[in-house]
């Protein structure tokens, strides 16, 4: 399969919801995407296909869709997959940072033990708009002495410039399907 022709495979499955949850914003829902068996897998064998034959120890998803494409990633290349939470969800020590998103603030929080120093990692989320969400996730995996050896999101909005951020601080990013404006 062309890479155009799953980009277009892919833009079809997802559903696009005008002013969600700000005006403003077109939230661009996956959940129609992971609904549908045949695009799942397509998105998920494309994430993967890169580095099928690198040696990758974890995969880190951030919450919540990351949750979902990053557990299938794990799965497809045999390693373990540890959580980026919001913050106050995870029971054990945590390493945590602030970080700004398309509409508003947060904090997000790792285990200080889910990865080892030196463990090569892939960074999976759904979605890259600003890149604030990412960006503070690459922080927290470097702050534990991990390698992000890449960043790989389903869906990119390339007007907000979050995968060109990543790709200045040395992360290869990795996209499926692109959308003009926020
Ligand atoms: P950002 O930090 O600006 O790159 O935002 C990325 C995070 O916010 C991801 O976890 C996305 O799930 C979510 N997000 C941001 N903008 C949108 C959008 N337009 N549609 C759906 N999800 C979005």
């Amino acid at each position: 399969m062309t890479s155009s022709a799953l980009q277009a495979e892919l833009r079809a499955t997802i559903r696009t919801i005008p002013d969600y949850p700000k005006p403003g914003i077109l939230f661009r829902d996956i959940t129609t995407l992971l609904g549908n068996a045949q695009a799942f897998r397509r998105a998920v064998d494309a994430l993967v296909s890169p580095c099928a034959s690198e040696k990758i120890d974890k995969v880190a998803g951030i919450e919540a869709r990351g949750f979902i494409l990053g557990g299938a990633v794990a799965h497809q290349l045999s390693c373990g997959f540890v959580p980026i939470r919001k913050k106050g969800k995870l029971p054990f020590k945590r390493v945590t940072i602030g970080y700004s998103l398309e509409y508003g603030i947060d904090e997000m929080e790792m285990h200080e033990d889910a990865v080892a120093r030196g463990e090569r990692v892939i960074l999976v989320d759904d979605l890259i708009a600003t890149g604030g969400t990412a960006e503070g996730a690459v922080k927290l995996l470097r702050q534990l002495g991990a390698e992000v050896v890449a960043a790989c999101f389903v869906v990119d909005l390339p007007e907000l410039g979050g995968a060109a951020k990543l790709r200045a601080m040395n992360v290869p990013v990795r996209t499926l399907v692109s959308f003009e404006g926020h």
